[in-house]
């Protein structure tokens, strides 16, 4: 499946990701010596992330890209371009964006638009920012769509060009959002949660800014499971295709879906918490649920194929 669905080249790269503040100040100290450093550990948080484009349509919609995390840090602190910033009237937010990567009519409406992409995001995932957003929008001269949020320092950015519409980065930003308030929500216990969950609630909480028009992420894997191209739910995706990453990506934002729709809010927040070092599975599915992972991943195909 993904494989057919990569648009050109140019478009192709999607990824977001997030790193502790501790990296970044590695990054920052030695910026130079951690690209190397880098090639050897594994990708921190997020890769990909697809999103809708003008023309969208769900299998447009599966594309991506994978990149170490470490360039996309390194590219976070030695921004090239110039800034011009805005502060919203609610002081949730503050945009800035490269200068000249936007028409000036663009670059009027983007304020606007992330902060609506706040607004939904906060309403979807149930709580809000409980300081200022720095929202950062970057210039990525090889076009490649990715972004990345640094949780602890308050500070998301979304790296684009001027060949992709503004919307594409709006997307990409929503999920960025929806990292920050999950540590705004769940504290430090955030930056250990269990990648399924970490990753599923940040796409799941972005809501239609990824599902491009489909009704929920239920209804967006579905054809996957039913077609046979689905993947398993607890798998890294670590080294992994970029379509492969893509369909993780969404297939964990189904499964966070379910687990909230059918078990409940407050039960998820226990099992958010309750993850240690990223690694996929590692919440405590058992302790919160009475259920093991491997029976509740048969239970949301089974809920997928409803
Ligand atoms: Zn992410």
């Amino acid at each position: 499946m993904p494989a057919t669905q990569l648009p050109p080249a140019t478009h192709v790269m999607d990824l977001h990701s997030h790193i502790s503040l501790r990296n970044l100040a590695v990054i920052a100290l030695v910026s130079t010596a951690i690209l190397l450093i880098s090639i050897y550990r594994p990708a921190a948080r997020d890769q990909i992330a697809p999103s809708s484009a003008i023309d969208f349509s769900p299998r447009m919609q599966m594309l991506g890209s994978f990149e170490e995390s470490s360039a996309t840090a390194s590219a976070a602190v030695a921004p090239l371009q110039p800034l011009s910033s805005v502060m919203t009237p609610r002081g949730q937010l503050s945009v800035s964006s490269a200068s000249g990567l936007f028409s000036v009519e663009d670059e009027a409406r983007l304020g606007a638009d992330l902060e609506r992409a706040l607004s939904y995001v906060s309403e979807r995932f149930g709580s809000g920012p409980s300081d200022t957003i720095n929202a950062q929008i970057n210039w990525e001269p090889s076009c490649g769509l990715h972004g990345i949020a640094y949780t602890q320092i308050r500070n998301t950015q979304v790296f684009t060009c001027p060949d992709l519409p503004r919307n594409r980065a709006v997307n990409i930003m929503a999920h960025e959002f929806v990292h920050q308030l999950a540590q705004d929500r769940y504290g430090d216990a955030h930056l250990g949660a269990d990648v399924i969950l970490l990753e599923g609630v940040a796409t799941w909480g972005a809501g239609e800014y990824w599902l491009g028009g489909s009704a929920d992420f239920r209804s967006f894997v579905r054809p996957w499971l039913q077609n046979g191209s689905s993947l398993p739910l607890g798998i890294s995706y670590v080294g992994r295709s970029i379509s492969d990453m893509n369909t993780l990506y969404y297939q964990w934002g189904s499964f966070v879906e379910f687990l909230i729709q059918t078990y409940g809010r407050e039960k998820f927040d226990a099992l958010y918490v309750s993850g240690s070092n990223n690694a996929p599975a590692s919440a405590d599915y058992f302790g919160v649920y009475g259920k093991s992972f491997a029976d509740l991943e048969l239970e949301w195909r089974a809920w997928v194929l409803e």
